[in-house]
C-alpha cells in the first residue's frame, strides 16, 4: 500500500489525489482521501484505480488544508470497499481518520479482545483495530493514546492518522516500511515513496525514523519516540521490486541499487550469451546492470503493454496467467537465434519467468538463461507484502535445478544475500540495514513484538 498526507495546502485534498497517482503502484484495488477542513473530516474513496476513483471527486466540497490519501493493494481483509482506506471513524469529541501501509501481525488476537470489551469492528481490515485501540484509551487522540495504542500491535508499519487539527505519522520500531517527511512552500507532506514529492514539487527533507511518532500542527512539527528504536530493517523488497525506481527509500535511489544488484549478479553469475533481456518495468534496472558489468548488450528483448496493471495485484491464479500474457510480447527481431540472459528481479511463484521463457524460446530464441536479481524467496512474509503462503512460493518447495526444468530455462542462478546487501546498503552509518526475512528465514519481528516503552511527557 501506499500512504499520503499534506498539512497546510490551501489544496490538500487536489494535492493527495496527484501524490497518490504517483504511488499508485502500490496499490491498484482502492484509494481514498480524507481531508480536514478544521473542523469536519469528509472522504472520498473508492474501489479501482486512482484515475478512475477521483474521476468523480468534487473538489471544491473537498475543501480543507490537511489531507491524508491512501492506495490499497489487499494483503488482510478483503478487497471490499468498507477496507478502502484512509478508515474514517466519526465522533463528537474527535474524528479519526487512518492510512497504514503494513500489516499487524496480532490483528487476529487484538481484535478479539476488542470484540470482548463491546467493540463492534467495521471492516475486515487490520487497520481499524489500531483505531480502536486509540479510542479506547479516552474520547481524545494525543500523541500519549497513539504511543499506548502503538505499543500493542506488532507487526511492520507507516501510519498517517488525522484528526480535525493535527496528523501524526508513526513507523514501527523496526522502520520496516517507508515513510518520508517532505516540504512544499509552507506545507508539510507525509508519503511512503519520494517520488510523490517530486510528483507535487516538494522537496525531502527526512525520513520518519524507526519508532518515531511525528505530529503535525499549525504549531509545526513534533517529535517523539514511542519505542526503543531498533536497528532499521527496511523492507528489501522495496528496493527489489515495488518502489518506483525514481524514489530514494531510506536515501538510497532505487534504480542505482537495482543496477548494483545487476553488477552484482553478473559478477557471481556470468552466463554464455549474445544479449541481456529485462522483464520490464521493474527488472529493467538490473538488466541494465547486468550488461554493463557483464559487457553484453542490453536489448529490448520483451515489451510491456502499458495498459495493463500489474500482475500480482490480480487475486487468482488464474487470472496472474491470463495477466502476464496480456502484459508482455517477445520482441522476434530481437531475440530471433539468439543466447539470451532474461533478467528478472524476483521469482515469486514462478509464473512471470515460466512464461517469459516460453515466450522467447516461441519467438526463436536458441538459449535462456534466467539469472534474479535478488535472492530465492523461501519464506513467507508478515510485513505487508503479498506472498503469503509457503506452498505458493516455488523456492520453499523446489530445488534451483528443479525450477529450471520447471520454467524451461538453459540455467538459472540467483543473487546471493551477500550481493544484495552489497547493492543496497550504501552507508552503515546511515542505519541502513535491511529485512530479508522472506530470503533467509531471519525475521526481524516476531508476534511477541518488542519491549514496549513509554513516551515521557
Ligand atoms: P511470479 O510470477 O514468480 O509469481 O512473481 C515474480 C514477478 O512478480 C516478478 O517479475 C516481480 O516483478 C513480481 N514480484 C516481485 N515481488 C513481488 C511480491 O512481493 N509479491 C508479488 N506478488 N509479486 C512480486
Ligand atoms: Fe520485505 Fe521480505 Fe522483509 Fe517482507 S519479509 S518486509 S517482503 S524483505
Ligand atoms: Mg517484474
Amino acid at each position: 500500500c501506499g500512504v499520503f498526507g499534506i498539512w497546510g495546502h490551501e489544496k490538500a485534498a487536489e494535492l493527495t489525489y496527484y501524490g497518490l497517482h504517483a504511488l499508485q503502484h502500490r496499490g491498484q484495488e482502492g484509494a481514498g482521501v480524507v481531508v480536514s477542513d478544521g473542523e469536519v473530516l469528509k472522504a472520498h474513496k473508492g474501489l479501482g484505480l486512482v484515475n478512475e476513483v477521483f474521476k468523480d471527486a468534487n473538489f471544491a466540497e473537498l475543501s480543507g488544508r490537511v489531507a491524508v490519501g491512501h492506495v490499497r493493494y489487499t494483503t488482510q481483509g478483503g478487497s471490499s470497499l468498507e477496507n478502502v482506506q484512509p478508515l474514517l471513524f466519526r465522533s463528537q469529541a474527535a474524528s479519526l481518520a487512518l492510512a497504514h501501509n503494513g500489516n499487524i501481525m496480532n490483528a487476529h488476537q487484538l481484535r478479539g479482545e476488542l470484540e470482548n470489551m463491546g467493540s463492534i469492528l467495521q471492516t475486515t481490515s487490520d487497520t481499524e483495530v489500531l483505531a480502536h485501540l486509540i479510542k479506547r484509551d479516552g474520547q481524545d487522540t494525543t500523541t500519549e493514546t497513539i504511543a499506548r495504542a502503538l505499543n500493542k500491535i506488532v507487526g511492520a508499519y507507516a501510519f498517517l492518522i488525522l484528526k480535525e487539527d493535527k496528523m501524526f505519522a508513526a513507523l514501527d520500531p523496526s522502520g520496516i516500511r517507508p515513510l518520508s517527511i517532505g516540504r512544499l512552500g509552507d506545507a508539510y507532506v507525509v508519503a511512503s515513496e519520494t517520488c510523490a514529492f517530486d510528483q507535487i514539487g516538494a522537496t525531502f527533507v527526512r525520513e520518519v525514523l524507526p519508532g518515531e511518532l511525528v505530529t503535525i500542527s499549525d504549531a509545526g512539527i513534533e517529535s517523539e519516540r514511542f519505542a526503543i528504536r531498533e536497528q532499521r530493517k527496511m523492507c528489501a523488497m522495496e528496493y527489489v521490486y515495488l518502489s518506483r525506481p525514481d524514489s530514494d527509500v531510506n536515501r538510497v535511489n532505487v534504480h542505482a541499487s537495482r543496477k548494483r544488484m545487476g553488477m552484482e549478479l553478473a559478477k557471481e553469475a556470468p552466463a554464455n550469451a549474445d544479449i541481456v533481456v529485462g522483464v520490464p518495468d521493474s527488472s529493467i534496472s538490473a538488466a541494465i546492470g547486468y550488461a554493463e558489468e557483464s559487457g553484453l548488450p542490453y536489448e529490448m528483448g520483451i515489451i510491456k503493454n502499458r495498459y495493463v496493471g500489474r500482475t500480482f495485484i490480480q487475486p487468482s491464479q488464474e487470472l496472474r496467467e491470463q495477466g502476464v500474457k496480456m502484459k508482455l510480447a517477445p520482441v522476434r527481431g530481437i531475440v530471433e537465434g539468439k543466447r539470451i540472459v532474461m533478467i528478472d528481479d524476483s521469482i515469486v511463484r514462478g509464473t512471470t519467468s515460466r512464461r517469459i521463457v516460453q515466450m522467447l524460446k516461441s519467438a526463436g530464441a536458441k538459449e535462456v538463461h534466467v539469472r534474479i536479481a535478488s535472492p530465492s524467496i523461501q519464506h513467507p512474509c508478515y510485513y505487508g507484502i503479498d506472498m503469503s503462503t509457503r506452498n505458493e512460493l516455488i523456492a520453499a518447495n523446489y530445488t534451483v535445478n528443479e525450477i529450471c526444468d520447471i520454467i524451461g530455462a538453459d540455467s538459472v542462478a540467483y543473487l546471493s544475500e551477500k550481493g544484495l546487501e552489497k547493492a543496497i546498503v550504501k552507508d552503515k552509518s546511515l542505519n541502513q540495514g535491511i529485512c530479508t526475512a522472506c530470503m533467509t528465514g531471519n525475521y526481524p519481528v516476531k508476534e511477541q513484538g518488542q519491549t514496549p516503552v513509554m513516551v515521557t511527557h
